[in-house]
């Protein structure tokens, strides 16, 4: 276990997920603005029969946490630099 790991599952943070559930909360890229959507992407390992189950409580938890990228933004889909950060995001991947 890395320090940086450490600091992520510390924090006890558990997410209850119904197998029905789609969360798409990613807001459109406005040029406008050119803000960068910074993200960190987590994937968990799941058993999708258990998933589909209703009388099973699939959880994304410390158990089952395979990765913790690097803050990374959505849009240009390049890793977070103070440099980068104080430069519009050009929207998409160059
Ligand atoms: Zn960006």
């Amino acid at each position: 276990m890395t320090h940086v790991e450490r600091q992520w599952i510390a924090t006890g943070e558990q997410q209850r997920v119904d197998p029905d559930m789609l969360v798409d909360r990613l807001p459109d890229y406005d040029p406008r603005t050119g803000d960068h959507l910074w993200m960190i992407v987590t994937s968990y390992r799941v058993v999708p029969e258990q998933w589909q189950d209703r009388t099973h409580t699939p959880m994304l938890d410390r158990e089952n946490l395979l990765s913790i990228t690097v803050p990374c933004c959505y849009y240009c889909e390049q890793a977070w630099t103070k440099r980068l950060a104080s430069r519009r995001c050009p929207g998409e991947p160059r």
